[in-house]
């Protein structure tokens, strides 16, 4: 099974071990079995924000959990499984005039990705919007956490400290979403159920307004809606394979890690087959069949550059996969 099927980089090799459980139950079962064969479980969602290795050691279990795809409404609670593209929030939004979830329009991803990197976008973040959060702890017992307890932080959570694999999470919609169109909801995520959404020429296919307007039979959009995909299309986000801004920002700095790269002048310098964007200097591209090392060499030469002028290293924000786990589990 290769790696690079299910990441938006098109990056990651042939690996011993991918599953895709349907629900907790097999989730569990998956771990246990990881964990009898000393294997390292590595969940993951739609793979929109890491870099799979490109020889990975037998010692992985990939574990996607984009199946886990629940969703449930009481009155205005909703229940988002792991699994569930993000970018649905924003339809959500839009039957209900829920305007807080208006930001997740064409943010690729999962909500178990989504709430581990405490996404953010266009004045939006999603430790604004969820309320509290399921998951296993590193025992597999199930858990509950508030979301003020997550110490969401800029793109940080407390996830990213615990070997826990989050299931799914509790948001509150502003106002009431209509029987009807949480069917259509429903209808919709079973329509998209089997396509490749780490794919993210598919991605905006299935969630560009066109469609959404046309399947949901909605009349008005919301302008800052409009002005997401306007934003994101311009800068060419589902053209090329990539994860999205390849740095966080260092806001001691004064600018944008992209604006940085881009006064360098270093947008379209290339790496093999990974490029720096020249629509996003932030983006590291897979430009042309690019290979991990390829983009890691390219992000070290970034560094390099970004630290000889501004004197900071820009951390990354993706996440960069080891060809071997640092410590097998016990
Ligand atoms: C074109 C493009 C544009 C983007 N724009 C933005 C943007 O505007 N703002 C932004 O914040 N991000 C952006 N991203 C990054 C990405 O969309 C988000 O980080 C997204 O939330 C990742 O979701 P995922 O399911 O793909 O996570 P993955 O990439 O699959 O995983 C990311 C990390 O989360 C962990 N993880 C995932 N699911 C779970 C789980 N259920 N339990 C425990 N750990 C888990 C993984 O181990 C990994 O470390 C963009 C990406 C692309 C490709």
């Amino acid at each position: 099974m290769l790696l690079k099927k299910y990441s938006s980089y098109k990056i990651g090799g042939r690996c011993n071990y991918l599953f895709f459980p349907e629900n907790t139950y097999n989730l569990k079962s998956l771990l246990e079995f990881a964990k009898s064969r000393k294997l390292t479980p590595l969940v993951f969602g739609y793979g929109t924000n890491i870099l799979f290795p490109d020889k990975p050691s037998k010692e992985y279990c990939f574990i996607s959990l984009r199946n886990l795809r629940d969703v449930a409404l009481n009155e205005n609670k909703l229940y988002l499984g792991s699994g569930v593209p993000i970018s649905i929030l924003a339809v959500i939004g839009i039957l209900s005039a829920s305007s807080k979830f208006y930001f997740s329009h064409l943010l690729p991803g999962s909500t178990g990705g989504a709430i581990y990197m405490n996404a953010r976008c266009y004045g939006g973040e999603i430790s604004e919007i969820v309320k509290r959060i399921f998951y296993l702890d590193e025992n597999l017992s199930l858990r509950e956490i508030e979301k003020e307890k997550c110490s969401f932080d800029y793109k940080d959570s407390i996830f990213q400290k615990k070997n826990w694999v989050i299931l799914g999470a509790e948001f509150e919609i502003e106002n009431k979403l209509e029987k009807e169109n949480f069917d259509k909801i429903m209808k919709f995520l079973k329509k998209i159920k089997y396509k490749n959404l780490s794919d993210l020429k598919d991605f905006y296919n299935m969630f560009n307004l066109k469609k959404i307007s046309k399947f949901f039979g909605i009349k008005d959009l919301p302008d800052k809606i409009v002005e997401i995909e306007n934003d994101r299309v311009s800068k060419h986000h589902f053209d090329f394979p990539s994860c999205g801004s390849y740095f966080k920002n260092n806001y001691a700095a004064g600018k944008p890690t992209g604006k940085i790269i881009d006064e360098l002048g270093l947008k379209g310098y290339r790496v093999g087959g990974a490029k720096v964007s020249d629509f996003h200097a932030n983006f590291i591209l897979n430009y042309k069949n690019a290979t991990k090392n390829e983009v890691v060499t390219l992000m070290e030469f970034l560094q390099k550059k970004v630290y000889e002028k501004e004197g900071f290293i820009p951390e990354p924000e993706v996440k960069i996969v080891d060809e071997k786990p640092a410590s097998p589990k016990a």
